[in-house]
């Protein structure tokens, strides 16, 4: 998707600060950070929204879970703990329209979201 901020990121044309990559997913430091660790974690292919989401994307799903944990534990933060947070469309918060995990650590983390 040429108009999709993610997939420029991944195509390169626009930098990220990237803290894991392989053939499937980026993972990159999110620009306004909410917490000392923020980081986001994509899948290369474009899905715009958790509802575009079908059984092809079963396997990518679940690695996007495997890179928080790796990461997150590359940055220390496995111990006391970090949230994984995806929002579903605007409603929910969603304001990049190429769906991508959130993970949020170095901080306590209050219940319920706001
Ligand atoms: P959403 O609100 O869609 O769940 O999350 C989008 C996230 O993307 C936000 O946390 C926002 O700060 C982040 N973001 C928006 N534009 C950029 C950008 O240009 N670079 C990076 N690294 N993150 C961005
Ligand atoms: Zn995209």
């Amino acid at each position: 998707m040429s108009e999709c901020l993610f997939c420029k990121m991944i195509n390169g044309d626009i930098k990220a600060d990237v803290v894991y990559e392989d053939d499937h997913v980026l993972a990159f430091n999110d620009i306004n950070p909410q917490a000392p660790h923020h980081f986001l974690i994509v899948p290369k292919e474009h899905v715009s929204t958790i509802n575009d989401l079908d059984e092809r994307h079963e396997k990518i799903i679940g690695k996007l879970f495997l890179v928080a944990k790796k990461v997150a534990a590359d940055m220390g933060m496995e111990e006391a703990g970090y949230r994984t947070v995806m929002n579903c469309n605007a409603g929910a918060g969603q304001t990049v329209f190429h769906i991508h995990l959130h993970v949020l650590g170095g901080r306590p983390m209050l219940w319920p979201p706001g």
